[in-house]
């Protein structure tokens, strides 16, 4: 058996689980057409509703949080269906690589990465091509640490063209505020590992009216993501294939404490800290990669590697000597950038650890902090 000591694994998603979530998960196995394994998953889904903000309908899929997007895009499209999809950074261009897997005719709308998505862009695009049904935006782009403005995205997708709306939400859900029925968002993806802290293993997916009405003629194909499978079995309290109970022990006790800390407190929370390590990285003379600060994601901090500094050797002395394990770069950042995490199970400590961490490992890689 290998035996792991605890670090502080400041990465975007997984995050670190607390003890009271691990004890959790050493509850026995059940059956899954059982009656134990009907009040679980009758609980937790109800409590999820809570976190969406939502009373559309909402499944929890074995997968990690890809799966649900999958889902998102199966269960509404057929090939050859247009699509606009906005992207600034790489889980942009995932969703996107995704709807084109799947045949999806896909109209990409780039922006810089660091940038935000600009909604005036997504009318202009919806108004120049009104064959287009559906718009997939990412809510919170965990590659280069930027908030989209969804809440004004989903405002024109909705109200002023009637689309439908796909949304990304692996990193933002249970972090940032996402109300899925105050913004009328149609399907909308996240996944455990990420706010939920508990291990990856789990996605979670809500699907309002609107989605249903075009899943009726969306022949994309699809199985084990089939969301009309998933409601029959859900109506008598199974999932259609073998869940990850022990994932769903977690999620029970996580979303016992986080509708007990508040979900307005635990947004405060996020802030509050993401605030803390923004000040932070720019004490120290770095910079943020995200090019306007409004933006600038509550769940993760992406900051640019100077010139002189050597990357590679920074993250290695920051885990190997200090024990902090922070993010690379993905993509064509996957030099130039690294990304803390500040999501999910996080404390205020935690940060200053991470900072304690910098100040030592920094002079040692070619970098003097202010
Ligand atoms: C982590 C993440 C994903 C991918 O999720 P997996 O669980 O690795 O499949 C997708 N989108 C965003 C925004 C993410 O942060």
């Amino acid at each position: 058996m290998i035996k792991l000591t605890r670090q502080n694994l400041r990465t975007p998603g997984p995050t670190p689980v607390p003890d009271d979530i691990m004890d959790s998960m050493s509850n026995p196995m059940i059956n899954h057409r059982g009656p134990e394994f009907l009040d679980l998953i009758s609980r937790v889904t109800e409590q999820l509703k809570q976190v969406f903000m939502t009373q559309n309908d909402l499944f929890i899929l074995t997968s990690s949080g890809t799966g649900a997007l999958e889902a998102a895009i199966v269960n509404t499209l057929s090939p050859g269906d247009k699509v606009l999809s906005a992207t600034a950074g790489s889980f942009g261009d995932r969703f996107i690589d995704m709807a084109v897997a799947f045949g999806a005719d896909v109209e990409r709308l780039e922006f810089e990465w660091g940038q935000a998505v600009d909604p005036d862009a997504i009318r202009r695009a919806l108004a120049d091509s009104p064959a287009i049904k559906a718009v997939m935006v990412t809510h919170n782009e965990t590659s280069t640490g930027v908030t989209h403005p969804l809440k004004e995205i989903a405002a024109i997708v909705k109200d002023e063209f009637g689309k439908l709306l796909l949304v990304d939400a692996v990193s933002s859900l249970g972090c940032i505020p996402l109300p899925v029925d105050g913004w009328n968002c149609d399907a909308v993806a996240t996944a455990s590992q990420k706010g939920f802290m508990i291990p990856p293993g789990l996605a979670f997916i809500s699907f309002s009216a609107d989605a249903w009405n075009a899943q009726k003629t969306a022949t994309m194909p699809r199985f084990y993501f089939d969301l009309e499978s998933a409601r029959r079995y859900l109506e008598r309290g199974q999932t259609p294939f073998t869940p990850n109970l022990t994932a769903l022990y977690g999620l029970s006790k996580a979303l016992d404490n986080l509708l007990q800390e508040g979900l307005e407190d635990v947004y405060e929370r996020h802030r509050r800290i993401a605030n803390y390590t923004r000040e932070g990285i720019k004490d120290l003379g770095l910079e943020l990669l995200a090019w306007d600060e409004a933006f600038a994601s509550d769940a993760v901090t992406a900051v640019k590697i100077p010139e002189s500094m050597d990357g590679p050797k920074f993250m290695r002395l920051l885990r190997a000597e200090e024990n902090v394990v922070l993010a690379g770069g993905q993509g064509k950042l996957s030099d130039s950038i690294f990304r803390i995490g500040h999501l999910g199970y996080v404390s205020q400590e935690d940060i200053e650890e991470v900072f304690e961490a910098l100040k030592k490992v920094l002079p040692k890689v070619g970098f003097s902090a202010h």
